[in-house]
């Protein structure tokens, strides 16, 4: 077994994961321009990593055991619900995370929606992939409408034409993670409310950051519940409230959707399960260290953090924008940047291979229908420091990568890419492919992938969907196989 005869000491195992740590990205420090959301704050973590452990055992099954769970909920659910200007009566849930929150908020709708037989949701192309996810767990369809190529917002009225009489709920970003926009949320909950369909917006990562933004005088467009017609909003704080993670929230205005939203049985002989949740048994770690988060920075400290995300994010547009071959997709309503190429001499994956190489992270997004290839920057209040070295070392990039040739593949390649079908593939030629394509599982628990993605980023994306999902969940297969003794 792995499972060492005799255990080992608290040094020894703190030091064993030490060095397993020392190969991850940096969480912190502003290096890392997705995943990881850095305050710059140098006391938050040490007050979340206090009350993240003493209430790691706190089981949030039961609030009536375990009683202070429920003030610290009620008082982070009202914080937020303060924030969107949610009216007097609205109500939330603290969730795991922003998927749960956009899986409940489905659940909810199909819910309070019991007399249709075979129900669906719109939402535009950018909605986030959870929404994708809660459709195919909870039978619900998914109705998707292509977005603007040019401002990468969602289109109203082809929305609205998307809706029938099955259609449950409207959905619509605030922002998006692709493009880093504001959808037309009045527009398309009012639509939305004229057929007596709710309508949810993400706010899942833009969210806190555009009511920070909003309160410190900064225009942004209207996305929250003073928009008639918007029902339900999903905010992180596992993001730009810099929680520790396992932590956002689901808020309705309606009381009678949330309860939509909750999970009753008491149809067994055990103790009546009734859950918020998805998860029954669950930490309060993750709710206590939210709370705490909150309590530490307070309405100054985040309305300072947002500044700071701001100023950064400005910054980074203007001097990203004036690189010779690089351009910012649409127009970033709150903290996220996506940066294309203009210039054919400029392979955008590569830029990202010469970044990385310079100890940066910058994330590349595949080109989708019609919106292009991109590298997504999520700015934080930590990246403000980061932005003149991070634009020297992108011009640097940019210029390495005009020396390389583009790692896109050879055109008959991509031809047998397109053609292949994953559903009669069998196991040994997935394992072909995966070697084919440069992505080998085993690399990634000793020194990690090839320091080069261009040409693997390439190929994935020449590849269908389906392929690519089916490709990359084998190769994640074969990375969880289990280490025996
Ligand atoms: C991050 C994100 C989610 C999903 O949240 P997780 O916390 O990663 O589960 C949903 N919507 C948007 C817009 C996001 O950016």
């Amino acid at each position: 077994m792995t499972l060492p005869e005799h255990g080992r000491s608290r040094d020894e195992v703190v030091a064993d994961l030490t060095a397993r740590h020392a190969s991850d990205l940096p969480t912190h420090g502003g290096r890392t321009w997705a995943y990881v959301y850095d305050s710059g704050l140098a006391d938050l973590d040490p007050v979340m990593d206090s009350a993240r452990s003493m209430y790691a055992a706190v089981n949030g099954l039961d609030p009536t055991v375990f009683s202070s769970i429920v003030g610290l909920e009620n008082e982070v659910v009202g914080t937020v619900l303060d924030l969107v200007r949610a009216p007097e009566g609205s109500v939330g849930t603290f969730t795991s995370g922003g998927t749960e929150s956009c899986m409940l908020a489905v659940k909810a709708a199909r819910d309070a929606r019991r007399d249709v037989e075979r129900p669906n949701i719109v939402a535009p192309t950018t909605v986030h992939a959870a929404f994708v996810k809660a459709c195919e767990y909870f039978g619900v369809e998914m109705r998707f409408v292509p977005v603007d190529h040019s401002t990468f917002r969602a289109d109203p009225a082809a929305m609205d034409a998307a809706c029938d009489s099955s259609t449950v709920l409207v959905v619509c970003s605030a922002v998006s993670y692709a493009h880093g926009v504001v959808d037309p949320v009045p527009e398309i909950a009012s639509a939305a409310s004229g057929r007596g369909i709710p309508c949810h917006v993400d706010g899942c990562i833009g969210g806190w950051v555009l009511a920070w933004y909003r309160s410190i005088g900064i225009d942004v467009p209207e996305w929250d519940f003073t928009v008639d017609g918007v029902t339900s909003i999903s905010v992180d704080l596992h993001k730009y409230a810099y929680a520790s993670k396992g932590a956002s929230t689901l808020l309705f205005r309606d009381p009678a959707m949330r309860r939509a939203s909750y999970f009753a049985s008491a149809d067994w002989p055990g103790y009546a399960m009734i859950n918020t949740t998805m998860q029954s048994t669950k930490s309060a770690g993750p709710l206590a260290a939210a709370w705490a988060a909150f309590q530490h920075v307070g309405a100054d400290g985040y309305a300072e953090l947002a500044q700071r995300t701001y100023d950064a994010t400005r910054a980074l547009i203007e001097r990203i924008g004036a690189i010779d071959g690089l351009r910012i997709l649409g127009v970033p309503d709150a903290s996220l940047v996506a940066v294309a190429s203009d210039d054919d001499a400029v392979d955008v994956f590569v830029v990202a291979d010469e970044t990385r190489a310079r100890g940066w992270y910058l994330q590349p997004q595949f080109a989708y229908l019609d919106l292009p290839r991109n590298l997504h920057l999520t700015v934080t209040a930590a990246s403000l420091a980061n932005v003149d070295p991070l634009i020297a070392d992108l011009e640097a990039s940019v210029a390495a990568a005009r020396e390389i040739p583009s790692a896109a593949p050879a055109p008959e390649l991509v031809e047998v890419a397109r053609n292949l079908d994953p559903d009669t593939l069998s196991r040994e030629e997935f394992a072909g492919l995966l070697a084919f394509a440069g992505l080998d599982p085993s690399a990634v628990s000793g020194q990690g992938l090839p320091e080069r993605m261009a040409g693997v980023n390439h190929l994935l994306e020449a590849m269908p969907p389906r392929l690519r999902e089916r490709i990359l969940s084998e190769f994640l297969g074969l990375l969880y196989s289990p280490t025996r003794g």
